[in-house]
């Protein structure tokens, strides 16, 4: 059986960036300012304080992404709270909480979200007509996962 859950028309949006990425996110996040009005937007601390500034709009912030922050937002997209995640993880640099970055590209994958970890898909993303109507996006059924452990 399959079930879905609805992504409303105001999405929330999680945005990740590591440090050599900050810059990257907010220009992208500029260049997008008008789409993202539209949404709800939720990240990791520092990346969170340094949108508020650029975009001049409240963003919900979590802790900084080392300190738990990206472990938060995983949590965020396994509760539904999350539909759609932006998270430019830097490439060329080992992080100090790379299994908490790991862990959080694992569960956009579990649970089905739309997730892009660089400005070409972010912009694809955000240029998508899906964006601004509900979508119902594909539970996938860990229901004989979870049999087998009850
Ligand atoms: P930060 O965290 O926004 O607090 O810098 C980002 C991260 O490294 O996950």
């Amino acid at each position: 059986m399959t079930t879905t859950r609805t992504l409303g028309v105001r999405k929330r949006i999680a945005l990740v960036a590591h440090d050599h990425m900050k810059d990257d996110l907010l220009e992208w996040a500029a260049f997008n300012k008008s789409v993202l009005s539209r949404h709800e937007l939720i990240a990791t601390g520092t990346t969170g304080r340094l949108l508020e500034e650029k975009l001049d709009r409240p963003v919900k912030k979590m802790l900084s992404g080392p300190l738990g922050g990206d472990q938060q937002i995983g949590a965020m997209i396994a509760t539904g709270e999350i539909d759609v995640l932006i998270f430019f993880w830097d490439p060329m640099e080992a992080q100090p909480h790379d299994p908490d970055v790991k862990a959080l590209l694992r569960l956009a994958v579990v649970w089905n979200i739309p997730a892009a970890s660089n400005r070409t898909s972010s912009d694809f993303l955000m240029t998508s007509p899906l964006m601004h109507d509900a979508y119902e996006a594909i539970v996938p059924d860990y229901s004989g996962y979870l049999k087998r452990r009850l």
